[in-house]
């Protein structure tokens, strides 16, 4: 059942490669993954224990969790340096991104569910084997990122106080632009991004 160059490996009746199957690789062939991952549900639906269907479910979903993490490297830079050792920090674009991490986290926590249903009943299919090990790569890598990131905006206020060197008022570190810079005493100073700005200019 090769369909534009992909091989279902997987057990997979006529009815369902007719009603599913091909309506799915037909959008998948448009890069269309979200309409065929919601073909495959449907079909899961009626078959819930198509082995191919379960297949494509953790493929298509791994497509798009694939296409919003490669969408994610266009994404503007959460952390600037402005030269003289400070850094900008935008906080409410690093609380986009994160959220982004974690939708793409929970597609391909989904897409892991299938493949390991898959792999009860298919302990030695090699095919299965290596995708499970695609999906958990990615989603360690992705995993890994967003606990830095985490781990960067939950010790910040700790380290550099919570409020801001200029105008001595409070600092919302997930919402606004933050600049850092290391004052003589080698402590941090956080700044809101317009009063360093402000102050850079007298
Ligand atoms: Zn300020």
């Amino acid at each position: 059942m090769a369909e534009g160059g992909f091989d279902v490996p997987l057990k997979c009746s006529q009815e369902e490669y007719k009603h599913f199957v091909e309506p799915a690789m037909h959008e998948a062939q448009n890069s269309n993954f979200p309409s065929a991952l919601d073909i495959v549900e449907n079909g899961l639906n009626a078959h819930p224990a198509s082995e191919g269907l379960m297949f494509l479910k953790a493929y298509f979903g791994y497509k798009i969790a694939d296409t919003m993490s490669s969408e994610l490297s266009s994404f503007p830079k959460v952390i600037q340096p402005l030269g003289n050792g400070a850094l900008m920090v935008d906080g409410a674009m690093t609380s986009q991104l994160l959220g982004k991490f974690q939708e793409i986290v929970g597609i391909l926590s989904e897409a892991e569910e299938s493949i390991n249903e898959l792999l009860q009943v298919n302990p030695n299919s090699q095919e299965v084997v290596a995708f499970k090990g695609y999906i958990d790569s990615k989603k360690n890598q992705l995993g890994q990122e967003s606990e830095n990131m985490k781990a960067t905006i939950s010790n910040t206020p700790n380290i550099a106080g919570g409020f801001c060197v200029g105008c001595r008022k409070s600092i919302s570190y997930d919402t606004q632009k933050v600049v850092f810079r290391k004052s003589s005493a080698s402590q941090l100073e956080a700044w809101h991004l317009p009063c360093f700005q402000s102050k850079a200019k007298n």
